[in-house]
């Protein structure tokens, strides 16, 4: 059962509003390459940031790390990338299209159906070289995830850290796989932003631990504002496990294609740090002060897609109503994850009104990512910010002069509420934190 919206509208809104555009547009466009607009720049790092703040900062027991792109090539030899990260690639006598032979239905070619070669192994990992000659010593590989830079760095940090076990080394970085079927949108992309966590523990709780992660990333995407009924958990089968892992977990969501995979966690247990120490010849081990023994780590993987994740949030989000007979989309975006908080907005461009709301939205600005805006009627623009999911609107109008009060509007539930200028910032503040929008129906006058 795919999600209600179809993946067109969202493609469609994302272009409109100045989400995302395909990339090198004007030269056509490269195929799967997007590029994040004025607004989906502001979302992309909200997801960044929500993740950063319950994975990092809100933490003791884990520590952020930003490592290279490009890496000696010994740790893919190591991880088992050069050996291991393919996928069957077959093509098509007729049409020459290549697919993913685990992706194709039935025999033929998905496009003409004409008939497939058999299957070879296709590695995903995009080679270059570094440096001015280009010969095999100079081949280097972009990274097909952050993970490996966290595990090279596992003895720096923990000896610079000074920090105990269990502990968490977190990364948010590009990654680049040259995939054989991109598409839907940013589901699937060649280059594309992770969001690693590798949690090292001591062997033996790993279970524990899983279990405990498991359930923390869940939840995660619950307090955003993904619907529970779209997310589920999928443990994988032992015939389906990568190479390094243990056990491993799925976080699906429902996209407009149907249940897909949002976030992969694993327990790769020491498989890593033992390939590094084998291959680099240095020892990788932690010592145990209170156990008064030395072995090596285990550890548990939450590993998620910063763009797949903007998608799941922008699908869950999208909504159309009928407001007094008119059609109305909107963004239900979670507050901390909408790209504008405020927008401002006096009634009219006019010349009385102007210097008030300027003066508002320069009081405003320097606390909350807010918009200016006074082209075209009032309604089209508050439409505008319901379509980028801007939780509050204010509005400026020939009252405000007089009486010093402009009007809240919130997004979801059309009401309004007027508030003293002097009194708007700690309103906004105390809203956006969640304090509920006082709809009395004093206050609450919908808008036209
Ligand atoms: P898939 O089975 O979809 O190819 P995977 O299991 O290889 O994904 P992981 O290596 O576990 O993916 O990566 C973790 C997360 O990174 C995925 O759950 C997804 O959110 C994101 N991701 C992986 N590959 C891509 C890609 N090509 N484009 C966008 N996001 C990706």
């Amino acid at each position: 059962m795919p999600a209600k919206v179809d993946m067109d509208k969202i493609v469609s809104l994302c272009k409109r509003r100045g989400l995302i555009f395909p990339s090198s547009e004007i030269y056509g466009g490269l195929a799967s390459c997007w590029d994040y607009g004025p607004m989906g720049v502001e979302l992309k790092r909200n997801v960044r940031d929500a993740w950063w703040k319950s994975i990092v900062h809100e933490r003791a027991d884990v520590v952020g790390l930003d490592t290279s792109i490009m890496m000696h090539p010994g740790v893919w030899a190591a991880s088992g990338h050069i050996d291991s990260f393919t996928d069957p690639l077959v093509e098509c006598k007729s049409c020459h299209l290549r697919w993913r032979a685990d992706a194709v239905e039935g025999k033929g070619c998905p496009k003409c159906g004409g008939e497939l070669t058999e299957p070879r192994m296709f590695n995903l990992m995009f080679k270059t070289s570094m440096g001015p000659v280009e010969e095999e010593a100079s081949t280097v590989y972009l990274r097909p995830e952050t993970a490996q830079g966290i595990f090279v760095n596992f003895d720096n940090v923990i000896t610079t850290s000074r920090k105990k076990l269990p502990l968490g080394i977190a990364q948010i970085g590009k990654s680049f796989r040259n995939e054989i079927t991109p598409g839907n949108f940013i589901f699937r992309t060649r280059e594309f932003e992770h969001m690693e966590l590798e949690y090292f523990v001591k062997p033996g709780t790993d279970e524990k631990w899983l279990d405990y992660w498991v359930k923390e990333r869940f939840d995660w995407y619950v307090k955003l504002g993904i619907r529970k009924e779209n997310l589920r958990l999928r443990q994988h089968g032992k015939d389906e496990l990568a190479h390094y892992a243990r056990d491993c977990y799925d976080i699906d969501y429902l996209f407009p294609m149907g249940w897909s995979e949002l976030e992969g966690i694993a327990n790769r247990g020491d498989f890593d740090l033992i390939q590094h120490a084998k291959h680099s010849g240095k020892e990788l081990g932690y010592y145990d002060a209170e156990a008064g023994e030395k072995y090596v780590p285990y550890v548990i993987e939450p590993s998620a897609g910063v763009d797949r994740s903007v998608l799941a949030f922008l699908i869950d989000a999208y909504d159309e109503e009928e407001v007094e007979g008119e059609k109305r989309t909107l963004l239900h975006l979670h507050r901390s994850l909408a790209p504008v908080k405020v927008a401002v907005l006096p009634l009219s461009r006019n010349e009385k009104l102007t210097p008030l709301a300027k003066e508002v939205f320069n009081k405003l600005c320097p606390n909350f990512v807010t918009d200016y805006d006074d082209s075209q009627s009032i309604g089209r623009r508050y439409r505008r910010q319901d379509e980028i999911g801007t939780p509050f609107c204010v509005t400026i109008d020939f009252e405000s002069l007089e009486d010093k009060q402009v009007t809240i509007r919130e997004r979801d539930s059309l009401a309004q509420i007027r508030v003293p200028i002097e009194e708007l910032g700690k309103s906004l503040e105390a809203k956006l934190k969640g304090e509920a929008f006082d709809a009395s129906p004093l206050w609450a006058t919908r808008d036209k």
